[in-house]
């Protein structure tokens, strides 16, 4: 078996055993393997071991990759272990970098999730231009659950506002919610951080929004996310290994 074939399963049983733990159903957890910095190939072989969802957070180095791993699928019609499953998706592809607004057009015509969406603006630019024919776009809004110490993400007092909105939007889906917690080993530390939005995420299904995505939980903190609550982990190195990262980034 290949390293990234065992790293996932490692980590899958790691999340069943947490689900478990907690009280939650083992599938009610969707593993998203974050393949940035690694090449096709690395994808591949995660493909070859079952995985089909992947996260990239550089939009020119993601799609780069989406055209070859497409080709090299194409090119394999008889490698049965690249071959889509009956009844399930073909590869899901989710973006979960920083969004710059001049770049939303190659997110909306190439992802099928997109996690870091703050602010009202991009989520407009993604709907206008997600192209017809294709499923809405699938967003979860990204909260600074940090508060100062974190740039990213809309401010909790501003989410309520922020999620009315793209709710209304009519090319995207929203889901849920998003956060990168300030790193910390303190396992009660990072439980308490996906404590705070699990509650806000609850908040807004009180409020009738219909949410189903908590995604939170990456290779450090995936059992507190798990334990609290996540449906979606994002996970890179527990998976591919150390990144190292080109100059260009
Ligand atoms: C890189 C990244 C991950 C994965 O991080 P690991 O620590 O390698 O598991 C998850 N989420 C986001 C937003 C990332 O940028």
């Amino acid at each position: 078996m290949s390293t990234i074939a065992q790293n996932l399963q490692a980590v899958a049983s790691t999340i069943v055993s947490t689900a478990q733990e907690a009280g939650r159903a083992a599938d009610s957890v969707r593993l998203l393997a974050v393949s940035k910095t690694f090449g096709a190939e690395a994808v591949l072989e995660a493909v070859r071991a079952g995985q089909r969802a992947f996260g990239e957070n550089y939009l020119q180095e993601s799609l780069d990759k989406i055209a070859a791993v497409r080709a090299a699928l194409a090119a394999r019609p008889d490698e049965p272990a690249l071959a889509a499953r009956p009844g399930e998706p073909a590869l899901e592809w989710h973006f979960i970098g920083p969004i710059q607004s001049n770049k939303t057009r190659p997110i909306a015509e190439h992802f099928d999730w997109v996690h870091t969406v703050e602010r009202e603006k991009i989520a407009q630019r993604l709907s206008e231009q997600r192209p017809a024919g294709m499923a809405p776009l699938n967003i979860c809004l990204q909260v600074n659950i940090s508060g100062e110490a974190s740039k990213s993400g809309v401010a909790p007092a501003e989410l309520a506002e922020l999620a009315r909105r793209v709710a209304a939007l009519p090319n995207l889906r929203l889901r849920g919610l998003m956060a990168i917690p300030e790193p910390t080993e303190d396992y009660a530390e990072q439980r308490a951080a996906f404590a705070q939005l699990r509650q806000l995420y609850e908040q807004l299904r009180a409020d009738g929004l219909a949410l189903d995505t908590l995604s939170m939980g990456m290779s450090a903190d995936l059992r507190a996310a798990v334990v609290e609550g996540a449906t979606i982990v994002r996970v890179g190195s527990a998976i591919f290994g150390a990144r190292h990262y080109p100059a260009a980034h």
